[in-house]
């Protein structure tokens, strides 16, 4: 089953016949743009990968269970795969393979201009991202089931998820948390910014952006310690309320 190799072209009608039937069977994705998603929307799309690239080969083999879940904490990675550790020795029944989705990625799709890859296939929109990182979770699965254990940076895993969906790649390249806060708010990782906290006015740098950014703050009583010895409190201030100082001090 897993020796299966699609060409482009039908790679690309598999690919559109999933999404199609997705918008048409959820109540949450109505388009290509993805705004909402429910655990049951994962498991919708499942039902039609296995439909339409499996051949059913899932739901008439594997004897154990799917799950599907969503985060919004993912920051760095948009899925993951995860299977017990003991896989090789449980019963069929008992494996259970969860696929977590990290939303936040499609979500904000559009928030960024420029090309968009995943696994390097450049996306059209939200959907199609969504369902390319859900491809290379199935990859990671089927490695599971068959091999017991997976690794998308190994030749093996490469080759299967080449053949049955074209990818040329591990990684996706969505905009992350930290690019979007550098290109709507001109802020980066290292930068002198200030802030207001309490009234104040706070000065500090940039230590880490995720969904806020880490500002370190001098401060003698401060739990952090630089090369230095100088001491730091760290604050964790939205994105949006940094200001880079106008002529920052050098
Ligand atoms: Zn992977």
């Amino acid at each position: 089953m897993f020796k299966t190799r699609y060409d482009e072209n039908t790679i690309r009608i598999k690919r559109k016949g999933v999404a199609d039937r997705l918008v048409k069977e959820s109540v949450n994705i109505k388009s290509t743009r993805i705004t909402k998603i429910s655990n049951g929307d994962l498991q919708i799309l499942f039902r039609y990968y296995d439909q339409i690239f499996f051949d059913n080969w899932f739901e008439n083999n594997f004897k154990g269970k799917f799950e599907f879940s969503l985060s919004r904490r993912m920051t760095r990675s948009a899925g993951i795969t995860m299977c017990p550790k003991n896989i090789s020795s449980l019963n069929p029944e008992q494996v259970k393979i969860e696929i977590r989705m990290g939303i936040d990625f499609f979500f904000k799709y559009d928030q960024l201009d420029g090309s968009k890859v995943v696994c390097g296939i450049e996306t059209r929109n939200s959907l199609e991202a969504l369902q390319i990182v859900f491809e290379h979770e199935i990859c990671h699965a089927i490695e599971f089931i068959i091999h017991n254990k997976s690794n998308c940076h190994a030749d093996r895993f490469k080759k299967l998820s080449n053949n049955l969906f074209g990818h040329t790649d591990s990684h996706h390249k969505m905009p992350t948390n930290r690019q979007i806060a550098c290109a709507k708010f001109g802020i980066n990782v290292g930068d002198k910014v200030d802030f207001i906290y309490d009234g104040k006015r706070i000065n500090g740098i940039i230590s880490g952006i995720n969904k806020r950014a880490a500002v370190m703050v001098r401060n003698t009583k401060g739990a952090f310690v630089d090369k230095l010895g100088n001491r730091y409190v760290k604050y964790y201030v939205p994105v949006n309320c940094v200001q880079k100082p106008e002529n920052p001090a050098k």
